[in-house]
């Protein structure tokens, strides 16, 4: 799977899954604000929180740690490709992204009944508690570099549509989440979100990655394989107007669990 990766684009692939139809926040049925959603009532509603917060498989993406990033007294962002690890430091050190995550950051403070107004404040928040930005891959019993976390481990992961298209059938990704949980502590909680039914993403306009077609049997299946206890899980159906091309996702899962 490491070949195919060798072309992803972070400026195409956010274009392709950030922008409308799939980030309208205008509209609660578009993909992105159900994803903010999900994450906002887990870390506000169930009171997720503690002392760090790991995100495997960061990608290019801010969104995922947008409310997550005020309950953690740390954030630790990872991705396999250099690229995206770049792409993260330049809106986190330098604010020179050309992609703007500033509907995202009013979007979240509305959700946690802030005015749209604080997303400066949020923005601060997350550059101030992204400690770090390491290498990972979800295939090695230890996806992060030795010595990386407390060996007691994170008190949360969030892995967002990473696992399913890394992995080149459903054993390969039962086994990357039994990696991923030896970064977390007993206990500890798990949000995953990925794709249902999707055989392949464009990374770039001719960078076709395959991924594995997962069902909501084979998320339950593979979490409990692993050592999770399943607390929640929900679906999002993709409308008509979502298939816009570059992929053929059918629906998105959120799972909240626990690592026993
Ligand atoms: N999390 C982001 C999101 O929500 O859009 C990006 C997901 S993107 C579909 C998959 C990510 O997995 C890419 O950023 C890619 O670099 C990363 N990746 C590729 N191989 C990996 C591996 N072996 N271990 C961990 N991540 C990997």
């Amino acid at each position: 799977m490491a070949a195919f990766y060798q072309g992803f684009d972070p400026e195409a692939y956010l274009k392709y899954n950030y922008t409308p139809p799939r980030a309208d926040f205008s509209r609660s049925d578009s993909i992105v604000p159900w994803k903010l959603n999900c994450l906002h009532k887990a870390f506000s509603e169930d009171a997720i929180k503690g002392d760090i917060l790991v995100d495997v498989g960061s990608g290019p993406t801010l969104y995922q740690v947008m409310s997550g990033c005020e309950h953690f007294n740390r954030v630790i962002l990872s991705d396999f490709l250099e690229v995206n690890r770049n792409e993260l430091n330049k809106w986190l050190k330098d604010g020179q992204s050309n992609f703007d995550w500033t509907p995202y950051l009013k979007h979240v403070c509305e959700l946690e009944g802030r005015s749209s107004s604080a997303w400066r404040e949020k923005a601060k928040r997350l550059r101030s508690v992204v400690t770090d930005i390491f290498p990972v891959n979800v295939h090695h019993l230890f996806p992060f570099p030795p010595g990386s976390l407390p060996a007691s481990g994170a008190d949360c992961i969030v892995s967002c549509f990473c696992l399913e298209s890394v992995s080149p059938d459903v054993s390969s990704f039962t086994q990357a989440l039994h990696n991923l949980s030896s970064l977390l502590r007993n206990g500890g909680h798990l949000l995953l979100i990925g794709a249902l039914g999707e055989s392949f993403y464009m990374a770039a306009p001719d960078v076709r990655i395959p991924v594995v077609p997962l069902d909501e049997a084979q998320v339950c299946a593979s979490l409990s394989a692993s050592g999770f206890e399943l607390l929640q899980l929900s679906v999002y159906r993709l409308t008509a107007d979502m298939l816009v091309g570059v992929d053929d996702v059918k629906g998105v899962f959120f799972a909240k669990a626990r690592k026993l």
